[in-house]
């Protein structure tokens, strides 16, 4: 078993660069934690101070400062000991207590959900983090160290605390380009979210290890060959497996592990830029490349700043091996990003322009928003990767991945939002839920009295976008309700006149169906002139004298002033009359919902009529229900206006008539 003077020993190896007066620092900083957390235990059984030094240890492995180092000695005592921020402040400096005080969570919040604390303990670290980049990094090595040791919590609290890593931290780590921190943070993560697919993961790799060693080993060996008779500088690294990443591979493309392409990859790091092309000339040359997989991130670097080339060739048969090139200053970069930053220039402060999340995270901060929305703003519009889309002027507009025409809308502006009524992307239409793509160019089409429905909220990405529908309808509703108290008073005056009633739109004229009354159609009826009736109205036969069986609205006011009317009443349906045409409906539904039931049940109150026919049924994917339905409707049909209606509910994303 590891000892704290093991651990200390590994900590003062990797300090040794730093001055004498700094590693006395440091190991006065270790003295001080260990005296304040002696008695404490982690869930795994261990003295308490291991779990800081390990921080310690990990923020060395990402060239931190001093400081970042004392700080990470100390971050929890505040939390865990009676010793308080100023006692630090004293006992080392301003800047170290700052950097403790930005890792320390908020455990004083009364009255608040273990949510609303998670949340407001993240909003004040990230506060802090854009006063000083240092406090997120420091965080990212204490979650590192806390998910290698999960397993000593409860599944619940290790499924939350994952999720919160997928969340906020990964991608948090991925904006600041820290992507080794990423990588492992999800991976770790990963494997107590998605334990299964971690195991078919996993056990695959260990099947094909042998082959993998074998295949980049003589990958290794060609390369080595060709570079050294051109006399070009080189190392070679394998590529660590993420998990994560092919499991997200494999649900975008819906494939098996083993129809995932490239599982074998390797590093090639060099000194130059001219040389990396080089060597990525070498490659094609000795393998064919795969078409369409080669990046040249060094032309063009990812918005965190990663810098790399990309290719794929094919090795033998459908080998396929991902190759990347790239010199040691971008292979510090990309690994360890702002800490590397920090690493090379003293005083780093990230300029503002080059990290827009940033901005836009002060931005936020300045909105006052409640914790819960605060934390999906983060999620949903700060922490995303970005797409580029433009607007057919040829402005670009850039979203979090994952946008739909609708966040797109919203983004423009909330009226157009409102007014969307359909979107084109590059000339044709797409629905309205559907995600962006990178680079897509898209017209919103609005319609003079379009608003907002209740069902986008079900499928909008944007927190931006879900709080402009969300005020919208709270206004809406707000006017609504105006309205109704105002019918209320003018009903009270009015008592002795008629209930107003709810008044169905009309899908199918009452021309297309015809009156069944006991199981017989062929019988002379006519309507009363008194309420109408329409279909699907209610309704109620009435056997007169003379005037024959004349139809009411089962409601109608009259009926009850009619002499004998119990006695003469007869029950009767609405039928549809026999020319008819099937209607085929395609439809999108939120997983959650049934609905056969919910669409049913509006289809039979419009109209009348059951789903009667054929249901072919439904099937359940990327989180969606996708399914259709063929009905029997009169020939002239309102279709349209049934739709409309369908699509007010909330868990319907989408209804079409098929043909
Ligand atoms: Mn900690």
């Amino acid at each position: 078993m590891i000892t704290n003077e093991d651990l200390l020993q590994k900590l003062l190896s990797n300090v040794v660069s730093l001055t004498e007066s700094k590693r006395e620092d440091i190991l006065r900083a270790y003295y001080f934690a260990e005296e304040h957390h002696k008695g404490q235990k982690r869930l795994s059984g261990e003295e308490y101070i291991i779990h800081p030094l390990s921080v310690a240890i990990i923020l060395t492995e990402f060239h931190a400062d001093y400081e970042m180092i004392i700080a990470a000695l100390l971050h929890d005592i505040v939390e865990d000991t009676a010793v308080s921020l100023d006692e630090i402040k004293s006992a080392f400096s301003d800047n170290i207590a700052l950097l403790v005080d930005g890792v320390t969570k908020i455990t004083k919040l009364k009255s608040a959900s273990k949510r609303e604390k998670k949340a407001e303990t993240i909003r004040k670290m990230l506060f802090a983090m854009t006063k000083d980049l240092r406090i997120i990094i420091i965080k990212f090595a204490d979650k590192l160290h806390n998910m290698r040791t999960l397993q000593f919590m409860s599944k619940e609290k290790r499924k939350r605390i994952s999720k919160e890593v997928i969340d906020i931290y990964a991608p948090l780590a991925g904006k600041v380009g820290m992507n080794l921190v990423k990588d492992q943070l999800e991976d770790l993560a990963f494997k107590w979210l998605h334990s299964d697919a971690y195991s078919i993961i996993n056990s695959y790799f260990n099947r094909i290890e042998k082959d993998r060693v074998r295949t980049l080993a003589l990958v290794k060996r060609k390369l080595t060959d060709q570079l050294q008779k051109n006399n070009i500088y080189f190392r070679i690294k394998s590529r660590a497996k993420h998990f994560y990443s092919i499991y997200k591979k494999m649900k975008k493309y819906n494939k098996s592990i083993e129809e995932i392409f490239d599982l074998y990859g390797i590093r090639i790091i060099t000194d130059s830029i001219a040389n990396c092309y080089q060597i990525f000339g070498v490659v094609h040359i000795l393998w064919q490349p795969l078409p369409g997989r080669f990046k040249d991130y060094i032309a063009k670097p990812k918005d965190n700043g990663y810098k790399s080339l990309h290719t794929c060739v094919i090795i033998e048969k459908r080998k396929a091996v991902e190759i990347q090139i790239r010199t040691e200053e971008m292979e510090e970069i990309n690994e360890y990003g702002i800490a590397a930053h920090w690493y090379y220039k003293k005083n780093y402060q990230p300029d503002l322009k080059e990290l827009k999340w940033l901005k836009q995270l002060k931005e936020v901060h300045n909105e006052g928003l409640g914790s819960i929305e605060y934390y999906k703003t983060l999620r949903d519009d700060i922490l995303k990767d970005l797409i580029y889309i433009f607007t057919p002027k040829g402005d670009i507009i850039e979203m979090p991945k994952g946008s739909t025409p609708l966040d797109f809308a919203y983004r423009i502006h909330s009226e157009i939002g409102h007014r969307c009524r359909g979107a084109k992307a590059n000339g044709k239409i797409i629905p309205l839920y559907k995600p962006l793509k990178n680079g897509m160019v898209v017209d919103i089409i609005t319609g003079k009295d379009s608003n907002p429905k209740e069902s986008w909220l079900s499928f909008i990405k944007t927190s931006h976008a879900r709080k402009k529908i969300k005020s919208w309808f709270a206004s809406h509703k707000q006017q609504d309700t105006d309205i109704k108290q105002e019918n209320k008073k003018q009903e009270s005056k009015h008592v002795n006149k008629e209930q107003p009633k709810e008044n169905l739109p009309k899908i199918i004229s009452s021309k297309d169906m015809q009156i069944e009354v006991n199981g017989e159609k062929n019988l002379l009826y006519s309507f009363a002139k008194c309420c109408k009736p329409h279909p699907p109205d209610p309704i109620v036969g009435f056997i007169s004298r003379g005037r024959g069986l004349i139809i009411h609205k089962k409601d109608c006011h009259n009926i009850k002033s009619i002499k004998d009317f119990e006695k003469r009443k007869i029950q009767a349906n609405w039928v549809l009359r026999n020319w008819r045409n099937i209607y085929t409906f395609r439809f999108m539904a939120t997983e959650d919902s049934s609905p056969f039931d919910e669409i049913g049940r509006v289809i039979y109150k419009y109209s009348g009529i059951f789903i009667e026919s054929k249901i072919f049924g439904n099937h359940t994917k990327d989180g969606r229900k996708d399914g259709f339905f063929s009905v029997k409707f009169p020939k002239k049909t309102n279709i349209s206006l049934l739709l409309k209606e369908i699509r007010k509910i909330p868990t319907i994303l989408n209804i079409e008539k098929e043909y």
